[in-house]
């Protein structure tokens, strides 16, 4: 399997290049030159398959001849060992055709655990063959950070550097579980600015390209291929414990980055009958606006209860991008030079082709708090913000097949947004009890690339 850019001038990679590399060095994203096709037969026969099993046949193609199949399965194996549910990602019915599916019982209680954990285990794998040593970066609006934090705190051969923004743009929860691991290796900055300004910086890092080896940077954003692929499964053991291949579904997805979503584009790409993916937004709706209008152009973030999804530079959509414009690089990097210019207009055709695939719809503040608390009244069940989003947008875009809505993070983890909507209060599960009890550890940095690359060459293990 061949991966290549978004931007068409970037060399040609293997899995394992793409997934050490992260961004392309023309500053695209990488994409698989093809995607494999699954068969009804063999989706057919992933139903009642432990998670892990149907994850190592969904992912296997895509890593073939970077991993043997042994140690793809003993890193599978281990990704999920740590979590709260023996289904890993169960369904539960909300409504008579909707259905939640709940993505929040890893070790940090979001779904970023799912490819977090998992490419832990393929980055110590591929680096303990070379001995060679890397150091990560990345920028979080809080769950990316934690759960990078948790999957590489401790491994060898790695040092873990992770940008948020100050403040209180994250939650307690999402702060502590980056502030309190004790392990060496990990270092948590916070720095003066927003999530795009955090990922802006990163960004730099990586276009700066003498900065880039000499710290053997690499990326675990929802840029890196390695983490789309790992979401790609739980589309998969979704659907088909609701029908599939028989019965098509329906996907509605908390966005920000439009990383979980393109998994979906990728499973559908893949064979899976999706009828139809729904972006859900809050009030940053750029991605809904986008497919209303035709127009892509930026606002300023505006701080909601969702903080993960308050984004307006959405990184993965580039991805999607590529294929609207039949995978033409230069289309692109033109695009993404207005883009950086205060927005673009897409093409009728391009427009097209994103409506055949996506609907969109937004979720302001009060009709987020009203959905969760409107939940909680008809089923007994607390979701968070980013959840109760895509569950107002979800009801907007029923149709014939039934309606799966991704249930992002546990509700313990934005336990004020959750009991000022319903008077409840949502306990973290007895694992991670003491949680507040535990030291922080954080250094304050400057929105500066200069000030962070001297930091981070000053405090990598050599
Ligand atoms: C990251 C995150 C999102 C957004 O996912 P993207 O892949 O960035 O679109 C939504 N909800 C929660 C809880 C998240 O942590």
């Amino acid at each position: 399997m061949e991966y290549i850019s978004t931007r068409g001038r970037a060399p040609v990679l293997t899995f394992e290049q793409a997934m050490l590399t992260g961004l392309a060095r023309d500053g695209g994203l990488y994409v698989p030159a093809e995607v494999p096709q699954m068969s009804a037969d063999e989706i057919a026969a992933l139903e009642g398959l432990p998670y892990e099993e149907a994850a190592f046949r969904i992912v296997w193609p895509f890593v073939e001849g970077t991993f043997t199949e042994d140690e793809l399965r003993d890193c599978i194996e281990r990704a999920y060992q740590g979590f709260g549910h023996v289904a890993r990602a169960p369904l539960v019915q909300l409504a008579p055709s909707h259905f939640l599916l709940e993505l929040f019982h890893g070790p940090t209680l979001a779904f970023k655990d799912f490819a977090m954990q998992l490419i832990g285990q393929l980055f110590q794998t591929a680096l303990a063959r070379t001995g060679q040593r890397i150091t990560i970066v990345g920028a979080t609006s809080g769950d990316t950070g934690s759960a990078a934090i948790e999957a590489f705190k401790g491994l060898e051969n790695v040092d873990v550097f992770i940008l948020f923004p100050d403040g209180d743009r994250v939650s307690e929860v999402q702060r502590r579980q980056m502030t309190t691991p004790a392990e060496e290796n990990v270092h948590a900055l916070a720095m003066d600015g927003d999530f795009d300004a955090c990922q802006a910086r990163l960004k730099d890092m990586f276009n700066d390209h003498a900065f880039r080896d000499e710290v053997a940077l690499a990326g675990v954003n929802s840029i890196n291929w390695a983490r789309v692929l790992a979401q790609v499964v739980y589309y998969f053991t979704s659907a088909v414990a609701l029908g599939a291949p028989e019965r098509a579904v329906r996907f509605c997805v908390p966005t920000g980055n439009f990383g979980d979503i393109f998994a979906g584009y990728i499973a559908r790409g893949m064979g899976l009958p999706v009828e139809r993916l729904v972006i859900a937004t809050n009030q940053n709706d750029i991605l809904h606006r986008t497919l209303v209008t035709g127009e892509h152009r930026p606002e300023g973030v505006e701080p909601s209860i969702s903080p993960s999804m308050d984004i307006q530079i959405s990184s993965n959509f580039e991805r999607v991008l590529f294929d609207a414009y039949d995978r033409e690089g230069n289309a692109v990097e033109a695009l993404m030079e207005e883009l950086g210019d205060g927005g673009f207009a897409l093409s009728q055709g391009a427009l097209d082709r994103l409506r055949e695939n996506f609907g969109s719809g937004r979720a302001s503040e009060a009709e987020t708090r009203a959905t969760i608390r409107r939940v909680f009244e008809t089923t007994g069940q607390l979701i968070c913000p980013h959840t109760a989003v895509a569950v107002k947008v979800a009801e907007e875009h029923m149709g014939r097949a039934p309606m799966v809505t991704l249930g992002t993070a546990h509700p313990a983890k934005f336990p004020v947004a959750v009991e000022a909507a319903t008077g409840q209060r949502p306990a973290l599960p007895p694992r991670m009890a003491d949680l507040f009890d535990l030291p922080e550890r954080v250094t304050a940095v400057p929105n500066d690339l200069a000030s962070l690359q001297h930091l981070i060459r000053e405090n990598r293990s050599k």
